[in-house]
C-alpha cells in the first residue's frame, strides 16, 4: 500500500468518511487505517475529479531495470560535457563558435561542420564534448525532465559590461545542478574591458578567484579573437581531472536526447548524446516512448560512424515516431524488447502525466517533512527592488525549525518569469513574488507543471505563511 485511507483524505482534501463511502461505492470495504494502492488512489481521486501527484517509483521505470549495473573495474574515463551560459550578448556563440573552429579532433579535420546539437573537440589529446545550445533555460529544462547531462558549465561575462541579470540566473542555475562553474570574462580585446571589476561583482556571488583567497577558477578570453581558449580548455582538462568522469563503455548504450526533428527525406531524426555504453549501428533502441534501431548514425562533422560511446554526441536516424529533447535514450538487445519497453514507458508516462510529477508545494510541505524526505525548502525569491529582496532573503534564511533550513536558490528583482518557474520545476522549489507577479509565460508554465506560486506584499506575512507550513500548521489552500 502507498498510503492509508486517512492519509488519503487529507491529500484530496476531504473527509476520510466521504472516501470510506467512495470505496464502498466502488465496492471496497476499507478503514480509515487502511492502506490503499497506487490505483485505488487514482480511482478515488478520479471520482473526486481531483488531480493526484502519482510519481511511479524509478523502480518502475523499465530504464532503470534492464540497466546493465557497473562494477568499478569496467569504469574508464570520459570527456567531460560542458554547457555555455551567460547573459545575452556576452559572446556565448562566439565562444561556442570560436573553441569549435579552433580545436577539431585530429581525425575529423577537414569534415564538414553539422549541427547536433552538440561537438567534440580534442585538446591536448583529450575530449571534450560542448553542448552547442547555449542558455541556462535549455540546460534546466533538460534538468527539470531528469536529465542532468552537463559537468561544467561555463558561465561568461563580457568585461565591458559586468554582471548582469543573466548572469545572476545562470550561476543560480548552475549552482541548483551542483555544476561546477568556470568563469570566462570575455572581451577582454575592448578598450573599455574592466575583467577586474568582473571578478569584484562576482565575489557577491560567492564566485571568488584563486588569486583572493577562493576557488573559483577565471579565464580572461576574447572570443572573437581567439585568445585564452588555450588556457580554457586547459582548465576545463583540469576540473574534469579532478572530478574524474567516467563511464563504462562495454555495455548497451544509454544516454539523453538533446534535440528531434522530423526531416522531410529521413524521417524522425534524433541527435543524442551517449552517456554510457557504445551505441552502435543496427541497434534496437527506445528514446523516450518512441522506438526504433539505429539505421545511420553521424557526428558533429558529418561522418559516418559504426559506433558511438560515452560523452560522445551523434545524430541518428532509424526510429519510429519524435521524442523529446531532455527524453533518456537506451539501447536493447533486439527490436522486440525496444517496443515492449518504449510501450511500458508510454503507460508510465501517461499515468505520470496525470499528476505531472510531486512538486512540493507549501500545502503538503510539513508532510514531505514528516516523511523525512525533505531536509531543505527550495525558494526562488523575486521582488520590485533590490532592497526588499535582500531583506527577504534574510528573514527567509533565518528561520528555525528543527531539522528543515530554506535554501534560496535564486533572487533577483522583477517579475516572476518562466525561467524562474523552469528552475523551480528542475529543482523542486516554490516561487515567491513580493510586489511582483509571474508574466503570462510564466504562469501558465507553472500551472501547467503545478509550481506554487506565494504572491505578498508584506514581508512578514511571507516568512509567518513559510514558517507556519514548514512547522505543518498551514491550512491547506482551497
Ligand atoms: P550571445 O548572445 O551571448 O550568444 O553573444 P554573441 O556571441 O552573439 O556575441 C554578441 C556580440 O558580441 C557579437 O556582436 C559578437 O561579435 C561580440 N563579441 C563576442 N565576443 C567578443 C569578444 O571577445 N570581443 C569583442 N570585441 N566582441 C565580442
Amino acid at each position: 500500500g502507498e498510503m492509508t485511507v486517512g492519509e488519503l483524505a487529507k491529500l484530496l482534501h476531504k473527509d476520510a468518511s466521504e472516501v470510506i463511502k467512495k470505496l464502498l461505492f466502488l465496492g471496497v470495504m476499507a478503514t480509515i487505517n487502511q492502506e490503499v494502492d497506487l490505483e485505488t488512489i487514482q480511482l478515488i481521486a478520479d471520482e473526486f475529479k481531483v488531480e493526484v501527484d502519482l510519481k511511479l517509483p524509478v523502480s518502475e521505470d523499465p530504464f532503470e531495470e534492464t540497466e546493465e549495473k557497473d562494477e568499478e573495474a569496467d569504469l574508464q574515463e570520459r570527456p567531460a560535457v560542458v554547457t555555455i551560459m551567460g547573459h545575452v550578448d556576452h559572446g556565448k556563440t562566439t565562444l561556442l563558435d570560436a573553441i569549435r573552429k579552433t580545436n577539431v579532433t585530429s581525425a575529423e579535420a577537414g569534415g564538414i561542420t553539422q549541427h547536433i546539437g552538440a561537438y567534440q573537440v580534442e585538446y591536448n589529446n583529450k575530449k571534450v564534448t560542448f553542448l552547442d545550445t547555449p542558455g541556462h533555460e535549455a540546460f534546466t529544462l533538460m534538468r527539470s525532465r531528469g536529465a542532468q547531462v552537463t559537468d561544467i558549465t561555463i558561465i561568461v561575462v563580457a568585461a565591458d559590461d559586468g554582471v548582469m541579470p543573466q548572469t545572476v540566473e545562470a550561476i543560480s542555475h548552475a549552482k541548483a545542478a551542483n555544476c561546477p562553474i568556470i568563469v570566462a570574462v570575455n572581451k577582454v580585446d575592448k578598450p573599455e574591458a574592466n575583467p577586474d571589476r568582473v571578478k569584484q561583482e562576482l565575489t557577491e556571488y560567492e564566485l571568488v578567484p584563486e588569486e583572493w583567497g577562493g576557488d573559483t577558477i577565471f579565464v580572461n578570453v576574447s572570443a572573437k579573437q581567439g585568445m585564452g581558449l588555450d588556457e580554457l580548455l586547459e582548465m576545463i582538462l583540469l576540473v574534469s581531472e579532478v572530478n574524474e568522469y567516467k563511464a563504462n563503455p562495454d555495455k548497451r548504450a544509454r544516454g539523453t536526447v538533446i534535440e528531434a526533428e522530423l526531416d522531410k527525406g529521413r524521417g524522425p531524426v534524433v541527435r543524442i548524446l551517449v552517456q554510457h555504453g557504445t551505441l552502435k549501428v543496427g541497434d534496437a533502441f527506445v528514446a523516450g516512448t518512441c522506438f526504433g534501431r539505429v539505421r545511420a548514425m553521424v557526428n558533429d562533422r558529418g561522418r559516418r560512424l559504426k559506433e558511438a560511446g560515452p560523452s560522445t554526441p551523434v545524430e541518428i536516424t532509424g526510429l519510429t515516431d519524435v521524442p523529446q529533447a531532455g527524453d533518456p535514450f537506451m539501447a536493447f538487445e533486439d527490436e522486440r524488447k525496444a517496443r515492449s519497453i518504449a510501450e511500458k514507458r508510454a503507460t508510465t508516462y501517461r499515468q505520470s502525466q496525470l499528476g505531472a510529477n510531486t512538486r512540493v508545494t507549501l500545502d503538503d510541505l510539513f508532510k514531505h517533512i514528516k516523511e523525512g524526505e525533505m531536509k531543505e525548502l527550495n525558494v526562488i525569491i523575486k521582488g520590485d527592488v533590490q532592497g526588499s529582496v535582500e531583506a527577504l532573503r534574510g528573514s527567509l534564511q533565518k528561520i528555525d525549525v528543527e531539522g528543515v533550513r530554506v535554501k534560496i536558490l535564486h533572487s533577483g528583482v522583477g517579475a516572476i518569469t518562466e525561467s524562474d518557474i523552469i528552475l523551480a520545476t528542475a529543482s523542486n522549489a516554490i516561487v515567491v513574488g513580493f510586489n511582483v507577479r509571474p508574466d503570462a509565460q510564466a504562469k501558465a508554465t507553472a500551472d501547467e507543471e503545478k509550481v506554487d506560486i506565494r504572491l505578498h506584499r508584506v514581508i512578514y506575512t511571507i516568512v509567518e505563511e513559510i514558517e507556519q507550513a514548514m512547522k505543518g500548521m498551514l491550512d491547506p489552500e482551497y
